[in-house]
């Protein structure tokens, strides 16, 4: 990523003097936890800082964006018994959104998006950004996984539905990333055999259940990892990238009607 688009990179007094609207403020919220036998804990914190990098490197100059460095833990509490998995409580992860999103108001930004790459997240991303938006008055936005699971390519239905974790998604987009990372002899094709009658409580159903992943899956895989390949995740890395760059440059031009 071009160095004068990671805020960290620079001096306070360049931060100060930055033309800050329009404008956005990224911080990348990951996890490190299992993904099955085959993919680093680290697969989320990698792929959503990974993303945003070749994103930004690609964002044209007139949009003002700059990332900062990510929350590398998430909230993973429904991996654990998988030896690696590191969550924080929803509490703990909230009080982090919150203070780093006063710090970024203190600095003179008006716009925060949170990019996240956790399912697990989304919750509480979703909850810390209406409750910023509230009481600090950024305009505060999340970008969530699904923006990058979207594949152009043709995938089966039970993948479409299951592949949700270390599945063809994410391990192709590790191994076009960093596939020195990834075990393929290890990958493994898991999908929950929920039984029907109880399977819309779990995925995408109007209702909902607290799944634990070591109830479904004894790898910690759902989906099909053994059909990802890198040239897959290349294709993930190009559409995720463009879909990015464009809410990235909406989002930095954002105004409520009624301000
Ligand atoms: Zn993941």
């Amino acid at each position: 990523m071009p160095i004068e688009r990671f805020l960290a990179h620079l001096s306070w007094m360049q931060i100060r003097d930055l033309p800050k609207d329009p404008g956005v403020v990224i911080l990348p919220v990951g996890a490190v936890e299992q993904h099955g036998p085959h993919l680093p804990t680290l697969t989320d914190t990698l792929l959503v800082t990974q993303v945003l990098n070749h994103t930004l490197a690609h964002l044209p100059d007139e949009v003002q964006a700059w990332a900062l460095p990510a929350v590398n833990y998430g909230k993973s509490n429904e991996h654990l018994g998988f030896p690696g998995t590191m969550s924080l409580s929803a509490a703990t992860l909230t009080a982090v959104l919150h203070e780093l999103a006063a710090s970024v108001k203190q600095a003179g930004f008006r716009r925060l998006a949170f990019f996240n790459g956790h399912g697990g997240n989304v919750a509480v991303l979703d909850a810390a950004a209406r409750d910023i938006r509230a009481t600090l008055g950024l305009h505060t936005f999340c970008l969530h996984p699904a923006l990058y699971c979207d594949p152009p390519f043709p995938t089966t239905p039970e993948e479409q539905r299951f592949g949700i974790h270390a599945g063809e998604i994410e391990t192709s987009l590790v191994l076009a990333l960093a596939p020195e990372l990834v075990r393929m002899e290890q990958a493994v094709r898991h999908y929950p055999d929920f039984p029907s009658d109880v399977a819309p409580l779990f995925m995408f159903g109007q209702a909902s259940a607290a799944w634990l992943t070591r109830d479904w899956s004894p790898t910690g895989v759902f989906g099909d990892a053994t059909a990802a390949s890198a040239e897959k995740g290349a294709a993930l890395l190009a559409t995720a990238t463009a879909k990015l760059a464009r809410l990235i440059a909406a989002i930095s031009r954002f105004e409520v009607a009624h301000g």
